[in-house]
């Protein structure tokens, strides 16, 4: 059965449910569209660090200027992740958004990647600027400032994303309201009729969008939609989440590093430090966790909470006139910061979507969006099992069992390829065909962690050569680069 939109209503009020509210009154402005968040139910409260699909969206997909988003939120630059990671004798290897992988240099005469597997130290101007602490912005000396490239993600402070969010979305006309919803009424297709709200009041709308995070409390709850875990390859499960007032530089990249029983983040925000050890209970108790984590984090006490999850998605994130955004629909850990990446390429499939059905979507048009998420999802736990298979930095129990037990899924060929040949032109046929992190993501991984090749071809006195040559000049332009701090000193002045 098709059906024609004209209302749309939205359960929940944080990342998930005001993008969805901004964006499809943005792309459907003669929509009337109906925010329901409840003050007894808070926004979990992380989600800080996103790809950099995420303020392409913003900036090129919603219009939304860099002024703009800059005056009211200061994200901080983030050029990748700073993966502590892999073998025990390498400080860290660089997962970066400029491609690392991807260079083209007359000086260079062997495929991509081949350099990395050797030294992947530095292998590209995101790389040099991690290790320099340095935002992606050049200074000419004249007092001008220009942004290096586009391809970044960012910090953002989550509560102040979420109130600068309410105002567009008010400002574009949505109409936000505290109402807790406490059930839905289905009609005999099992499709929504009204949600059953607090005071015996009921919500109508053509189509009704889950953003109730973990709850799912429309496409889980009432609709019952079959929930698939990722439990049995990704074994963390919770996280001790705390914040540490500046006290240092502002690091423009997102790090990860192996603890005893998982591993912990750290996102610089612009005043603050979020720091979260991800874990899992089977190995590690909470105490045990806040232990280790307050060892490494001392200041790190203010607001100390703990959050359990669970990963995996919902069958089908769109089922009849439900559609589940955000945690709702699904969740895996935030190693590769894909929280917010797949809200707004979920949306972005369900615009997609409304506008080729003249906001008439066909079954078969909801079958093949389905499809697309939930194979995004699927990748995404995939190229996680990665990163837990071969991190050889510590010999504990959960890194043992991990190494041991974890299922590679569909990645398995690939792995195999790698270890026999490494990096090699074949390994693209291998990497899926919307895949979100794309070949690089995968050889950074790779070759980062050192997993061991069979058959690895030596690097000739020459390629070296060439190699430290090709870096020289990535570091040569990069000299007046500045640091977080600096670009915020420039950019507050020109705004
Ligand atoms: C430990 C951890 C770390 C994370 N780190 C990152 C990260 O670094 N980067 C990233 O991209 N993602 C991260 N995530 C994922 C992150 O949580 C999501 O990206 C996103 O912020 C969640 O937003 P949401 O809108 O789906 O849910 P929530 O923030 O939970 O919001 C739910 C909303 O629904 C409303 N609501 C709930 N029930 C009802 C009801 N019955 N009636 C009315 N309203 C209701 C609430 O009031 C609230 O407004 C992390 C998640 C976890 C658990």
């Amino acid at each position: 059965m098709n059906f024609h939109i004209k209302k749309v209503a939205i359960v929940g009020g944080s990342s998930a449910g005001l993008l969805s509210a901004v964006t499809l009154k943005y792309f459907f402005p003669k929509l009337h569209i109906l925010l329901l968040y409840s003050k007894k139910h808070a926004p979990i409260g992380v989600g800080e660090s996103t790809t950099a699909w995420f303020p392409q969206f913003l900036h090129e997909h919603l219009n939304i200027s860099r002024e703009e988003f800059y005056k009211s939120i200061w994200p901080v630059w983030k050029l990748g992740i700073r993966f502590e990671w892999g073998v025990p004798h390498i400080s860290h290897f660089n997962y970066t958004f400029d491609g690392q992988f991807r260079y083209e240099s007359q000086l260079l005469s062997k495929i991509p990647g081949f350099y990395c597997m050797h030294d992947m130290r530095q292998a590209s101007r995101y790389s040099i600027l991690m290790d320099k602490h340095h935002a992606p912005l050049l200074h000419d000396g004249k007092g001008n400032i220009k942004i290096l490239s586009d391809g970044f993600g960012y910090h953002i402070d989550v509560y102040e994303f979420i109130n600068y969010l309410t105002a567009k979305a008010l400002s574009l006309g949505v109409d936000i309201q505290d109402l807790e919803v406490l059930d839905a009424k289905l009609d005999e297709y099992g499709n929504v009729q009204h949600l059953c709200c607090a005071d015996d009041l009921k919500v109508n709308a053509d189509l009704f969008i889950d953003c109730s995070g973990f709850k799912s409390q429309l496409l889980g709850k009432a609709l019952q939609e079959k929930f698939i875990s990722f439990g049995y390859r990704l074994f963390c499960d919770s996280a001790i989440v705390g914040n540490w007032k500046r006290r240092s530089p502002i690091f423009p990249f997102t790090t990860a590093t192996t603890m005893n029983s998982g591993w912990r983040w750290r996102i610089d925000l612009r005043d603050r430090v979020s720091f979260g050890y991800v874990y899992s209970s089977s190995f590690c108790s909470q105490d045990e966790a806040i232990q280790e984590y307050l060892s490494l984090t001392p200041y790190a006490t203010e607001d100390l909470r703990k959050i359990s999850f669970r990963s995996g998605r919902y069958k089908r994130f769109w089922v009849n006139n439900v559609i589940a955004i955000g945690n709702a629909s699904g969740f895996v850990e935030p190693l590769e910061s894909t929280g917010q990446h797949m809200i707004v390429e979920t949306i972005w499939r369900v615009v997609l979507a409304l506008q080729d059905s003249n906001l008439c979507p066909t079954p078969k048009l909801i079958d093949a969006t389905n499809r697309y998420v939930v194979d995004l999802w699927d990748e995404i736990c995939d190229f996680l099992t990665l990163h837990f298979k071969f991190n050889r930095r510590l010999d504990t129990p959960f890194w043992k069992y991990c190494q041991e037990e974890t299922d590679l899924g569909s990645l398995q060929n690939l792995v195999e390829l790698y270890q026999d040949s490494g990096v090699c032109h074949a390994i693209a046929h291998l990497i899926p065909k919307s895949s979100i992190f794309e070949i690089d993501g995968y050889l950074t991984l790779l070759c980062g962690q050192q997993v061991l090749v069979k058959n690895l071809q030596p690097m000739a006195d020459a390629e070296i050569t060439e190699w430290l040559k090709y870096r020289q000049i990535l570091h040569n332009n990069l000299e007046n680069s500045v640091s977080p701090q600096e670009a915020f000193y420039f950019l507050e002045s020109l705004y």
